[in-house]
């Protein structure tokens, strides 16, 4: 099973979550599951593309929230593929336990209690993840050209799969969707100050362009731009590879090639 990458994503969008899919029609790699009860939304979005489910060949799930396993029963079903995931978010899958993540803002520190009163409304089918580690080596016969890099702040086992192209899924270490964060933080989260050191090693990955479960694609422009306010804001120094941010020599947006194509129900 090969599975030759570009540098194209393509990426359906559905309601509450971006389902990443990248490779090309002789194996796919999709990053995240989405939200229960999307599937058939989700089938016939690959059907409008001409791909079919057994194309699918590795699923890589970037952490075990509601929105982004939801369906992952569903479609593993029906591609028969494996899944990767780290070993903090396999135990979840497992279990298939919802987990209602702590508020990082105004809006989260008020809606996380109220998650936690409704648990059942998140719930989703277990699963038993089949390539399960902490250092995300993927198997090699898949031959997928991307690293899986832990990237905690959100869960402490979110993770990120980044091409070799600059291009990383990012699930919901970052966030352009109104609803769902705000200055591309998600409102809800393990730990701030740690999504922005996970921020800060992608950029040092040299990765250019996010692709989050939530939103449009973010730049290393936009990033970079916001751990700088932050940096302003809070008064800390710099972290360690502060400059290594994206930006060339004139705070300009260093420019590499990357095609998206989007597609929406
Ligand atoms: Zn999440
Ligand atoms: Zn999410």
């Amino acid at each position: 099973m090969q599975g030759n990458l570009t540098d194209e994503v393509l990426t359906i969008s559905l309601p509450l979550c971006n389902y990443h899919l990248l490779g090309d029609r002789s194996g796919y790699l999709l990053v995240d599951a989405g939200a229960r009860g999307q599937y058939r939304m989700f089938a016939a979005a690959l059907a409008r593309q001409g791909i079919r489910p057994d194309q699918i060949k590795l699923i890589v799930v970037t952490h075990a929230h509601f929105d982004h396993v939801g369906n992952l029963h569903a479609i593993q079903s029906d591609c028969g593929c494996p899944v990767v995931a780290h070993v903090k978010e396999a135990e979840i899958l497992r279990e298939g336990k919802t987990v209602i993540p702590p508020g990082l803002d105004r809006v989260g520190k008020v809606l996380s209690p109220i998650g936690r009163r409704v648990p059942w409304l998140f719930g989703f089918k277990p699963v038993a993840g089949d390539h399960v580690s902490s250092d995300l080596s993927l198997p090699k016969e898949y031959g997928f050209a991307v690293t899986v890099v832990p990237t905690p702040g959100h869960t402490v086992g979110s993770v990120s799969v980044v091409q070799d192209t600059g291009t990383a899924c990012v699930g919901d270490l970052m966030t352009s969707h109104w609803l769902v964060g705000r200055d591309l933080v998600c409102h809800f989260g393990d730990d701030e100050g740690t999504v922005y050191e996970s921020w800060r090693a992608l950029l040092r990955m040299d990765v250019h362009t996010f692709l989050p479960a939530h939103g449009n694609p973010i730049s290393a422009v936009q990033i970079a731009r916001r751990l700088a306010q932050r940096t302003v804001a809070s008064g800390v120094p710099p972290f360690p590879g502060e400059g290594d941010t994206g930006l060339d020599g004139e705070n300009r947006p260093v420019e590499r090639g990357t095609r998206f194509q989007q597609t929406t129900r």
